[in-house]
């Protein structure tokens, strides 16, 4: 922020207020390009929070309907033809079988203005849910060719039901309403079925973001670390990049009891592990942007007394700047083939970039915490840490710029016990999160909107 001074000699009248204003907005939409002022103040707060609480049952009861109808990513059929029959009864104009099972839904305001999208994601997860609310899901499904639980413990569910809620209000309001909101309910961001595209990058590749082009995308997401009714958000990168790790290594068998006569890939693999933690311990600049590499997986052998002939490992990578990604993509392969030339084996690396750095756009950022402010309240609204998890909303933010904030969902003062992260099976949300996740949403896209 910058500071303004005003000169000590000013005689402050009514008359001289309201020329400093003038000048000082205009000022602001010479640097900025957009009236910033205006972007935090001109949706109708209180109008919003009527609208959304006169809704929130309705939207608790979406939210249900879906998380009894979890469907994993590409598959999100009974959510799609829920969310697409909403928009349509809105007088939206709706496309469906978007990257498989998306929908794209977009409200034309009958005032000029620009183009925005508001995104959710619609898929949930092969995991067996651990609670009992009535509304808990029992689905079961096939994931890599075996039955599985699925649930909604990511909390796509909220987003998928929020956005249906942002859509009726601002459906209501076309009328009033600058410019254009594309709704984008995307499958598949917790990934796809081997061997399948799907996600963001599949919307983006299938042309969601053209005809007409927004000029901002925002997202949100539910997160069990943060307390109900306050959000985290921050400019730059956010979330890490997500790479997938799969390292071969190749030895000769032999007799446990004669080594000698052969390449032992199980005690190569071992200081392949420990060699790949001293890249980022030892050979990043840590002061730039945290990385990490994990070894998940490690396989080989079927018998004590046999040294195999290879071993299988695979694990992730997440950085948060581009540079150091390939760099150490690099530092990967040569620390992991140098280990195992030193020892007669091989090592095969194989990396699949899965997903690219989730980074806030700076100037959304600005006006984004502004309006968010403006709804929650100063101290409600504070400076995410960096998360080193994955979030494929970073496919459209390298086509547009993009905002995307955290919401609480466990009200403060719960017992850390009953704290479950995304993705265990004991994820809950306290359901009141649904109005606050309307309420914020709508609120960024009209301050946006009729800033213009
Ligand atoms: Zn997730
Ligand atoms: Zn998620």
């Amino acid at each position: 922020m910058i500071p303004v001074f005003l000169p000590l000699n000013l005689k402050v009248t009514p008359k001289s207020i309201i020329w400093a204003l003038v000048v000082l907005t205009s000022a602001m939409v010479l640097l900025t390009g957009r009236p910033v002022l205006a972007q935090s103040i001109s949706s109708d707060r209180q109008n919003i929070e009527q609208l959304a609480a006169a809704q929130e049952q309705k939207v608790i009861a979406w939210r249900r309907e879906i998380h009894q109808n979890p469907e994993l990513g590409n598959r999100e059929f009974h959510t799609a033809k829920l969310v697409a029959k909403h928009l349509a009864s809105l007088g939206l104009d709706v496309k469906t079988g978007v990257a498989h099972t998306g929908v794209v839904g977009v409200l034309k305001g009958e005032l000029p203005g620009p183009v925005i999208a508001l995104r959710a994601d619609m898929d949930a997860l092969p995991v067996t849910e651990e609670t009992d609310f009535p509304f808990s899901s029992k689905a079961k499904t096939i994931w890599m060719g075996q039955e599985v639980g699925a649930a909604h413990v990511c909390g796509h569910d909220a987003h998928t039901a929020i956005l249906m809620g942002v859509a009726e209000i601002l459906a209501a309001k076309k009328d009033r309403l600058h410019g254009t909101v594309k709704f984008i309910f995307q499958p598949a961001e917790e990934g796809m079925p081997p061997g399948e595209e799907g996600g963001a990058e599949l919307m983006v590749k299938e042309g969601v973001l053209n005809d007409p082009r927004p000029e901002a995308i925002f997202g949100l997401h539910v997160n069990s670390r943060t307390p109900l009714g306050r959000a985290g958000y921050r400019s730059g990168p956010m979330m890490a990049s997500g790479d997938d790790l799969k390292i071969t290594i190749r030895g000769k068998q032999t007799h446990a009891a004669l080594p000698w006569l052969g390449v032992d890939p199980i005690v190569v693999a071992s200081q392949v592990v420990l060699g790949l933690q001293t890249i980022e311990s030892r050979q990043v600049n840590i002061l730039l942007e945290p990385s990490l590499i994990t070894i998940g997986t490690i396989k080989g052998g079927n018998r004590a007394n046999i040294i195999p002939d290879s071993v299988e490992m695979s694990g992730i990578i997440r950085t948060f700047d581009q540079g150091m990604r390939k760099d150490i993509h690099r530092r990967i392969a040569e620390t992991a083939q140098g280990i195992a030339i030193s020892a007669g084996a091989t090592a095969e690396v194989k990396i699949t970039p899965q997903y690219d750095v989730m980074s806030n756009d700076e100037k959304l950022s600005e006006f984004g915490g502004k309006s968010l402010r403006a709804t929650l309240g100063d101290g409600r609204v504070f400076l995410n840490p960096k998360v080193t998890a994955s979030e494929d909303f970073s496919a459209y933010q390298k086509v547009v710029p993009g905002f995307f904030y955290f919401l609480g969902v466990v009200p403060e003062g719960t017992q850390p016990e009953k704290v479950f992260p995304n993705h265990s099976p004991k994820f809950w949300i306290d359901e009141r999160v649904l109005k606050i996740g309307v309420i914020t949403m709508t609120n960024l896209a009209l301050d946006y909107l009729s800033a213009k």
